[in-house]
């Protein structure tokens, strides 16, 4: 059965070969850049196929001017719809109205759910999440927002101590240290990424968010940017590791550039990353250009629609 798993990496883009001010130049991670023979995930490497491991440069400014942001960014990537153009700007951090509308007409939970396809949301969240949301204190972010939308019910504390979600960092550690949950399980990043493959077992879909390297990013911090990337490293292996290739698509991809240029707090105008990885990557690897075309090629390769051979 064909399965795509979305890991959701926020402002990640592809940047300078600068070990200084890119963490992605100066982490050693074996299990992404082993992927591509070695070659660092930068600008210079540009698009790049390996086998079935693809890297894919992202226009994230979809021919609007300004610095990507993540509501447009990530309204645009799950569900098709130019969301940028539709407002005339970037926006964000959060969806307001204009662009929770695009996600309630677009979003790839609800379009996939129709369609007959279970989907999964398998990050948890807090109860002091919850309460915030309740008050009106905290607006939901585009990728809860859309996955409430597609009928999913956000996953809690009590699914995390059930092995049943993840941590957005994966190991949980920080549900342990600073969110006062000190039963729920910890992982290493490597056990996190074999857990979240067998999270996605059920469904067709399966998406985990990661928004520490876009917080890290508005730290400008390079020290912390690069523990993150091991971590993002580790996931990876262990998920790979786990992972049928055969009949699954595995999309790492960003809404837009920050966390590669620690020079800067701003998000950057650097083309965001995307990762694909898969044994029938090659030709949907060639449909991806913009944020805008990652639904419908998902939808494509659930329903099997072979692209031409490039
Ligand atoms: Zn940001």
């Amino acid at each position: 059965m064909r399965r795509v798993l979305f890991l959701f990496l926020d402002g990640v883009g592809l940047g300078r070969d600068d070990p200084q001010t890119n963490p992605l130049a100066a982490a050693a991670l074996p299990t992404l850049t082993g992927l591509f023979g070695g070659k660092p995930l930068t600008a210079s490497t540009g698009r790049y196929s390996r086998g079935d491991a693809h890297l894919i440069p992202t226009d994230a400014h979809l021919g609007v001017q300004g610095r990507p942001q993540s509501a447009t960014g990530q309204a645009a990537i799950l569900t098709g719809v130019n969301a940028p153009a539709r407002l005339g700007e970037h926006y964000g951090p959060r969806p307001d109205q204009r662009v929770r509308d695009i996600l309630d007409e677009a979003g790839i939970f609800a379009r996939l759910q129709a369609a007959g396809h279970a989907t999964a949301f398998v990050n948890a969240y807090p109860q002091r999440y919850f309460d915030a949301v309740n008050r009106g204190k905290r607006l939901l972010s585009a990728v809860p927002y859309a996955a409430r939308r597609g009928g999913l019910r956000l996953r809690t504390w009590k699914e995390m101590q059930a092995r049943q979600a993840l941590s957005a960092n994966f190991t949980g550690q920080g549900w342990r240290t600073q969110l006062g949950y000190p039963d729920v399980p910890v992982y290493t990043p490597q056990e996190a990424g074999a857990q979240f493959w067998r999270l996605a077992q059920p469904v067709r879909f399966a998406f985990l968010e990661h928004w520490q390297t876009d917080i890290l990013g508005h730290y400008r911090d390079l020290r912390g940017a690069i523990k993150d990337f091991k971590r993002i490293d580790g996931f990876l292996a262990g998920l790979l590791d786990a992972m049928d290739w055969q009949d699954t698509l595995l999309v790492v991809a960003s809404d837009h550039g920050n966390v590669e240029d620690c020079s800067t707090r701003k998000h950057t105008e650097n083309p965001a990353m995307t990762v694909l990885i898969g044994a029938h990557s090659d030709g949907y690897a060639q449909r991806i250009r913009r944020l805008d075309d990652f639904a419908a090629l998902i939808a494509g390769f659930l329903n099997e629609d072979i692209p031409p051979p490039s």
